[in-house]
């Protein structure tokens, strides 16, 4: 269970406690997946998560109509340590993406955390976007997968913020 469960997320997309507005802006840390070769990104990398994955990485919530925030966590999204987020938005990766895999493989399939914005409005929610790139703060690896042989590469502690494990499990 992250932060917001479902229901409070959905009662809260009608639109903003103060003001009523649906335009609200929307900040979670989700997942996206990114083909790199030797070290280097290959594309900008896709989104890789549902819904529920959303509402878990939830962190700010903000009226774009009257500026009430709603929703002002912290706490790390992923595992939940005080302050957690400020770490996890200020850091590089922990996990580094090396050139090449012990098989000598030079194409390695990323995921990674991002943070990522969604303005919403009424109907469908337009796709996420980030500012963060691959390598930038803010930018977490949490698993690292050989194209060539399957070897993966996960972190030991909590790749947002570096907590000790064991993480909670994610929706
Ligand atoms: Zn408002
Ligand atoms: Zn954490
Ligand atoms: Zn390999």
């Amino acid at each position: 269970m992250g932060r917001l469960d479902e229901a409070t997320f959905t009662a809260l997309m009608r639109g903003c406690p103060a003001c009523g507005d649906v335009r609200l802006e929307v900040h979670s840390y989700i997942d996206r997946i990114v083909s790199v070769m030797l070290a280097e990104p290959d594309d900008d990398g896709r989104w890789a998560h549902d819904g529920e994955k959303f509402v878990d990485g939830v962190y700010r919530v903000r009226c774009t109509a009257c500026g009430a925030v709603a929703i002002d966590a912290p706490e790390c999204p992923r595992c939940h340590a005080p302050d957690g987020l400020a770490r996890a938005l200020a850091s590089t990766s922990r996990l580094k993406v090396p050139k090449r895999c012990a098989c000598k493989g030079s194409e390695l399939l990323v995921g990674a955390l991002v943070p990522a914005t969604v303005t919403t409005r009424a109907g469908k929610p337009p796709p996420p976007t980030t500012t963060v790139a691959f390598g930038e703060p803010g930018f977490h690896v949490t698993r690292i997968e050989c194209t060539d042989c399957g070897e993966l590469t996960e972190p030991s502690t909590c790749p947002l913020c570096d907590a000790p494990g064991p993480l909670r499990p994610r929706p």
